[in-house]
């Protein structure tokens, strides 16, 4: 029988206990639960449904592990906890959208000693070769909490594991994580996200607790989809919205300045350099491999360097995946992973870098800085544009090859033709309503301020050096290759060279930078005045001009002007003018080659005897070779990136 409903544990009494249990049972978080944390673990054990939108990192996670550690206890000693509800098998289901998360839940469960069972295709055709009945372990209570996606949960055999008494009399809780997939992918991607209110309500016993955890829900009509969907009845169930907003990652949203048909991803390097640990995502699994195989090219040969860049999406062997996740989270020579969005919904890097680093609290550890970046296609821009132009019905519907991913929506153009702050708009969208949270980054200020608020931003923007511990192996900087010249006629690189206009612009600005070191120098200029131009003579200007294009690292700085004398406390600056340089000019090259492109098309059609072609057709064709979907992808990537998890660098890819 189903334990009756005893003492509440919302009561000072009842959440006191829950936070000696945990200061017990889990010493290692010296903090203790935060007091939010505390309170809906109570209404969990209390057998009420929640729906919690809370930031990524911020402890999430602990909404189930904390109400089964305490229902354990319970059980195990019921004497100390006279009056409270005692489950003596107690289980809970906990649903997760990919088995990566299923995996990472389970291992972060262990981490708290709770034995959990991840109920994926691998574990299944492994538990079928070992010859485990594992409808029969289940439903016996084996496992205090149980992994598993929609998909699997539809399967027959849950119909056996839940007509099971043992099981009905012990089931406590179901936690739905990432609970705005049933938004967003229900629909069309996974109708089986639909599904999931259905079976808790039709086949679980009704005094049970159902959570529903998210980083991501807007409010409105995403909201109110969900609630319908697990039958969160309106005054029924608690809802309990945190802003959002992660102070500890830089957000950044720029446009690509080279397309995603080549071999070739200058964009992801700058962020690569500082070997922080970076999950690169890309919209396709084709993507993923040129993208891999670039990086692996810039690396020197050898074993290492395998272990060094992975890849991770649905065509990799599962063993591969998994031992990529376990290289990331243990092996301090790994530092990125190339993968798919499956790899990110709900994947929990926040986790690894904790138990590299032995965080002391449970959630956000606000000391350790991440960044955010995604890289749009320039031609999503004015795609986003037409959409809102049109009203919204220059959407296309979505195809059934890349599924949810290709639909624009309104808040993701929005964001693209957004020109204020990130974080403001996002706290708009997502209704969170701290403090300031709509002033921009310089305004309220925050301390890592947003792409759009940066040029605005006098001070340094600080991450902390790569977490990975140096030694005999340290990590060597990656290095962009450069073509070696073949003959004595010397090879030019594509776009090495600067046009005369890019030139004289770029003199002008290096001449204004010597200005600058000559004003700050003063103080430590004992002999009285000394020109501007010894700062930065004009031999350096011309070294820094022919190869303007071709420094991507301070160390290429150092060795195209070795003897400036300047370089420890002004090459850093040049360095960032350098590169703000580069930008503007590779976006001069692109557009040049755009209009080569349409010149050349109009040459064709004409000479095809078709009249004028609309801007419509020049758009579709400048997607380089990967597909008008493609695009549309790269918006949803930049929509996706919203709710990931903190890493130390997280380069969003690259959907063009
Ligand atoms: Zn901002």
């Amino acid at each position: 029988m189903a334990p009756s409903r005893g003492r509440k544990w919302q009561t000072e009494a009842g959440r006191t206990t829950i936070r000696r249990i945990v200061a017990e049972k889990i010493p290692e978080w010296t903090g203790g639960l935060h007091e939010w944390q505390v309170i809906i673990v109570a209404w969990i054990l209390d057998g009420e449904d929640v729906l919690c939108v809370t930031a990524t990192g911020d402890g999430k996670s602990a909404l189930f592990a904390v109400p089964m550690i305490v229902l354990l206890e319970v059980a195990k000693n019921p004497a100390a906890y006279p009056g409270f509800a005692n489950y003596k098998k107690p289980v809970a289901l906990v649903i997760a959208p990919t088995k990566g998360l299923a995996g990472n839940i389970v291992f972060e469960l262990a981490g708290l000693h709770v034995p959990a069972f991840a109920c994926t295709s691998d574990t299944l055709a492994d538990a079928r070769k070992a010859g485990r009945n594992i409808a029969s372990e289940i439903g016996s209570c084996r496992w205090p909490i149980v992994c598993i996606d929609p998909e699997h949960l539809m399967e027959k055999q849950w119909e056996r594991i839940t007509d099971c008494q043992l099981f009905r009399d012990n089931i406590a809780f179901v936690s739905v994580d990432e609970a705005h997939l049933i938004d967003d992918w229900g629909a069309e991607f996974r109708p089986q996200f639909r599904n999931i209110g259905n079976f808790i309500r039709g086949r679980l016993p009704p005094h049970i607790s159902v959570s529903a955890l998210t980083a991501t829900l807007m409010p409105g009509i995403s909201t109110s989809t969900v609630c319908k969907s697990l039958g969160f009845q309106q005054g029924m169930f608690h809802m309990y919205r945190r802003s959002n907003e992660r102070p500890n990652v830089q957000f950044n949203l720029l446009p690509l300045t080279h397309t995603l048909g080549g071999e070739e991803f200058p964009d992801l390097i700058k962020y690569l350099l500082s070997n922080r640990k970076a999950i690169i995502y890309c919209a396709t699994i084709e993507l993923c491999w040129r993208v891999y195989i670039f990086l692996l090219r810039l690396l020197p040969p050898g074993p290492r360097r395998l272990i060094r860049v992975r890849l991770y999406h649905a065509m990799c062997w599962p063993d591969e995946n998994e031992r990529t996740v376990a290289l990331m989270r243990d092996d301090p020579m790994c530092q990125i992973i190339v993968a798919t969005v499956a790899f990110g919904q709900g994947f929990n890097v926040r986790t690894l870098l904790d138990s590299i680093q032995q965080a002391g609290r449970v959630g956000r550890d606000l000391s350790m800085t991440g960044r955010a970046v995604v890289l749009v296609q320039k031609a999503a821009y004015s795609s986003a544009e037409k959409y809102l132009a049109s009203g919204g019905s220059a959407s296309r519907a979505p195809t059934k090859t890349s599924k949810s991913l290709t639909t624009m929506n309104n808040e993701k153009a929005m964001m693209l033709t957004n020109k204020g702050c990130f974080i403001a708009f996002f706290n708009k969208l997502f209704g969170n309503n701290t403090p300031g949270s709509t002033l921009d980054c310089i305004a309220l200020p925050r301390r890592l301020p947003c792409s759009a608020c940066l040029p605005r931003f006098s001070g340094s923007l600080a991450f902390e050096p790569s977490p990975l511990p140096s030694g005999p192996e340290r990590l060597r900087p990656f290095s962009v290759p450069q073509p070696q010249p073949t003959t004595a006629a010397a090879y030019r690189p594509k776009n090495s060279r600067l046009t005369r206009k890019m030139r004289s612009a770029a003199d002008a600005e290096l001449r204004k930078f010597g200005l600058q070191v000559q004003k700050l120098e003063r103080d430590y200029n004992i002999y009285g005045c000394t020109p501007a131009s010894s700062y930065l003579s004009n031999p350096i200007i011309t070294a820094l001009l022919d190869n303007l294009l071709i420094i991507w690292t301070r160390d290429v700085l150092v060795t195209k002007i070795p003897h400036w004398k300047h370089h420890e406390r002004h090459g850093e600056a040049l360095y960032a003018l350098i590169q703000s340089l580069q930008i503007e000019f590779a976006a001069t090259f692109e557009a040049t080659r755009l209009e080569k492109n349409k010149q050349a098309r109009k040459k064709r059609r004409a000479a095809a005897g078709k009249d004028e072609i609309s801007d419509d057709d020049i758009d579709e064709g400048e997607n380089s070779g990967s597909g008008g979907d493609d695009m549309e992808d790269a918006v949803e990537e930049a929509t996706l990136l919203m709710h990931r998890h903190p890493q130390n660098v997280f380069v969003r890819a690259v959907s063009h």
